[in-house]
């Protein structure tokens, strides 16, 4: 019999999604965790039945939420990444040769191990000696550390239940307090075309605290929508205004230096759910 695993998206639509065989299914103490393999997409790594991430497009996701920021920042040194237990964005931060140390916060441990062992392609770079793992609550950490990291990467489940308090101005102005005097902030923000409140309160309230607060896009084949908002909040950098002739790219699938400025021009229906000109 033909397996599926079918992802509400929003109220009335779904994706679907065909199962050749589930590796590991297990309730962890934050969510309920999923490893399929699928002729689609390739392994995948599903929390609480959404999908976050496949082996055939984390590239995208991950390539844009890493080297925007650390392209962007002059000589990026010490980067957190909030959640990520995939190990995708510490994979591309360790391809920057000026970065020292990469510290990932995850609050599940379990995540972390379940990549390790499925996911080796996307988690290969978690035992490098630059990267440092702490399992916790990236809420506290961030709160915990001052004036510390050059770039922080909130790379995050959906607004609910743990993630929940990583959406919104309380923690943002804590992310400010952790950067260092020319940090820089990313965030994966959700889709603006089904979720356009969440995404107006996010960017809004990023813009709130950072001198410098911009929106990009990028098409993501399996997040809702297809079509992903990432949320920059920079302390002097803009992120849209780099000076891209210098940068040296290494094996890097979606990511170019013509489309780093690029990538910030927004549509008309974006521009509008942020409330930007
Ligand atoms: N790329 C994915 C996406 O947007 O669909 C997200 C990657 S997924 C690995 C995000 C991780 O954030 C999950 O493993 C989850 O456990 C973690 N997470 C959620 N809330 C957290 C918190 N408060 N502190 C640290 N990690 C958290």
């Amino acid at each position: 019999m033909e397996m599926w695993i079918k992802e509400m998206q929003i109220e009335g639509a779904a994706m679907t999604y065909k199962v050749n065989e589930t590796l590991l299914r297990k309730k962890t103490e934050f969510q309920d965790l999923a490893i399929v393999d699928t002729p689609s997409f390739g392994r995948m790594l599903v929390l609480d039945g959404i999908v976050q991430t496949t082996i055939k497009d984390e590239f995208i996701y991950h390539e844009m939420i890493t080297h925007i920021p650390l392209f962007t920042h002059p000589n990026p040194k010490k980067v957190l990444v909030v959640g990520g237990g995939d190990g995708g964005a510490i994979r591309e931060i360790l391809k920057h040769p000026s970065v020292e140390k990469a510290v990932l916060c995850e609050i599940d441990g379990d995540v972390i191990e379940a990549c390790k062992k499925y996911l080796p392609e996307i988690s290969c770079a978690l035992d490098d000696k630059r990267c440092e793992v702490f399992v916790g609550d990236g809420i506290k950490y961030v709160k915990d550390h001052k004036n510390e990291f050059d770039v922080i990467i909130v790379d995050s489940t959906d607004p609910f239940n743990m993630a929940e308090g990583l959406f919104g101005g309380n923690f943002y102005r804590d992310i400010f307090d952790a950067l260092t005097e020319e940090g820089i902030f990313i965030a994966q923000t959700e889709t603006p075309y089904f979720l356009p409140d969440t995404v107006n309160k996010v960017f809004n309230d990023a813009k709130k605290i950072f001198p410098v607060t911009k929106m990009f896009m990028a098409g993501i084949p399996t997040y809702p929508g297809g079509y992903w908002s990432f949320t920059v909040g920079s302390k002097k950098h803009d992120p849209s205004k780099v000076d891209t002739s210098k940068i040296k790219i290494q094996d890097m699938k979606y990511y170019t230096p013509e489309l780093h400025n690029a990538c910030f021009v927004l549509p008309q229906y974006v521009k509008d759910v942020i409330g930007e000109k």
